[in-house]
């Protein structure tokens, strides 16, 4: 068992780390180091909005911090409002709100227990596994640990290849929207573009539109397609399901995985079922492809995998709806190619879908707000302690530049191995799990890493 435990990152998966560990009663007392980089405790980025335009997008009976525990977000919500079905999509500040209860009450058992957990509110700047242990360091201070869990999260995000110098420095072009939304300028910009299409788009279009009503947007991607909505009703998994499953299996290969769903949907009264019947594999599936097929199905599936499994909670998608039915959204297919500074906006060129040249379209905007989701790769971020980790090769990237590669259970490879102390959860796991970043993901490998670190 490792008594002394470095847990790196202040988010929800940090959050999921430290209530089973707290939870799980272990023989001896633990002496927990907790680095949450400064920020609001246990939020992150996705729980911190406090605007209630911003829902999750799981079912509120999918949302328990536990494992062992699936009632304990839904049990949190209905003590103050009984009416909540667990088939509702709440608001991400309730479930904010639930994780800072959820800390609380963690913190306060650990100590009732005898454990010594030690709040560190800073990032931690370096790490430096051995053998038989972690060192971490923090401005000129180091604390040797047992073991270390990093669980930073999703990467800073990065401009976009071909935003000029000039339209980054003109403040005009958002590379981050979060800080945007928590405080968008209360003089209203004419014309915004939102890059992108997904989940994160679609916060940014709900959320600005309404702050301000006489704007006029419009979202670029490369198919043009928002995310499909959920139904009002869970659909029930694919009855025949475990047949598929086994024939994707024995052949692990994108086209002929397209075509085994393609057959299972043509089965289905509503597509959503047979998606959602892969969600328990998803794991299985992605380790038996191989690296090539991986890089096949990032290049050509992954937009409708994405638009398919992560789907928008139906009043994201009526609002939408209704923002295009005023003539306030349009949806435009295109790549982008150049944003450089044009009098007091910005000019936007645009590959088209088929990127026949002769058919670049220009754009202008006042605003423009890059919105294309969460960053994983490791090789080229600026963070500062993944370019450490990165550049002293303690870890590797993943071929994909989705995260470290890590064994299943979480572990960090290096050159020579796989660290017996070093583990990571969430988003840096993208390469080796695939689905990796939403909560029901997080619990489970949340236990998993417990599990082991206990292990006598
Ligand atoms: C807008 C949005 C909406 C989402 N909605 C849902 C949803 O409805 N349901 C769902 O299941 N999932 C959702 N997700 C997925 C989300 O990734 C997870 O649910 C969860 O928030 C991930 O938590 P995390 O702790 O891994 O990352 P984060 O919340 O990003 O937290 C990472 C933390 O690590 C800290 N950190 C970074 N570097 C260091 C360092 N060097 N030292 C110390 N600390 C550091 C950061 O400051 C931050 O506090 C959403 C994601 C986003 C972005």
């Amino acid at each position: 068992m490792h008594r002394r435990v470095a847990i790196i990152g202040g988010g929800a998966a940090a959050a999921a780390l430290l209530g089973e560990l707290l939870e799980r009663r272990p023989p001896q007392p633990l002496h927990l180091d907790w680095y949450t980089g400064g920020g609001t405790l246990a939020r992150g980025v996705a729980y911190g909005t406090q605007s209630d335009r911003h829902l999750l997008n799981v079912r509120a009976a999918s949302m328990s911090l536990f494992a062992g525990k699936p009632q304990s977000f839904l049990d949190f919500v209905q003590r103050e409002d009984p009416s909540i079905a667990g088939t509702d999509f709440l608001p991400r500040r309730r479930y904010g709100d639930y994780l800072e209860a959820e800390v609380a009450r963690a913190l306060a058992l650990g100590k009732a227990h005898g454990h010594d957990v030690q709040i560190v509110p800073f990032a931690a700047d370096a790490v430096v596994p051995e053998t038989h242990g972690v060192t971490v360091f923090r401005g000129e201070e180091s604390h040797r640990a047992d073991a270390a869990v990093l669980a930073i999260g999703a990467l800073p995000p990065l401009p976009l290849a071909g935003v000029s110098k000039e339209a980054l420095a003109s403040g005009r072009y958002v590379v981050d929207p979060w800080p945007l939304l928590a405080n968008p300028p209360a003089e209203a910009p004419r014309h915004v573009m939102v890059v992108g299409l997904g989940l994160t788009a679609a916060d940014v279009l709900l959320e600005l539109s309404a702050r301000w009503p006489e704007t006029r947007f419009t979202a670029i991607s490369r198919h043009g397609q928002l995310p499909e909505p959920h139904l009002h009703t869970t659909s029930l998994p694919a009855e025949d399901s475990a047949q598929v499953i086994e024939a994707m299996l024995d052949e692990p290969d994108v086209r002929r995985w397209l075509h085994l769903l393609r057959e299972a949907v043509a089965q289905e009264d509503d597509w959503r079922s047979v998606i959602d019947s892969l969600r328990p594999h998803t794991q299985a599936l992605w380790a038996a492809l191989p690296l090539e097929q991986r890089a096949r199905f990032q290049r050509h599936v992954r937009w409708a995998w994405e638009r398919t499994r992560h789907r928008m909670p139906p009043p994201v998608h009526e609002s939408l709806a209704a923002l295009e039915r005023e003539g306030r959204l349009h949806r435009q297919r295109g790549q982008l190619y150049r944003v450089e500074v044009d009098g007091d906006g910005l000019r936007l060129e645009l590959h088209p879908h088929d990127r026949d040249a002769s058919k670049m379209q220009t754009l202008h905007a006042d605003l423009v707000v890059q919105s294309v989701g969460m960053d994983f790769d490791v090789a080229h971020t600026p963070h500062p302690l993944m370019r450490q980790l990165v550049i002293n090769r303690h870890v590797l990237p993943d071929p994909l530049g989705l995260g470290c590669q890590a064994t299943p259970q979480g572990r960090l490879l290096h050159d020579g191995g796989t660290w017996s102390r070093l583990f990571a959860i969430g988003s840096l796991l993208r390469g080796t799990l695939w689905e990796s970043t939403a909560m029901p993901e997080i619990r489970q490998q949340a236990r998993t890493v417990v599990d082991q670190l206990l292990a006598k």
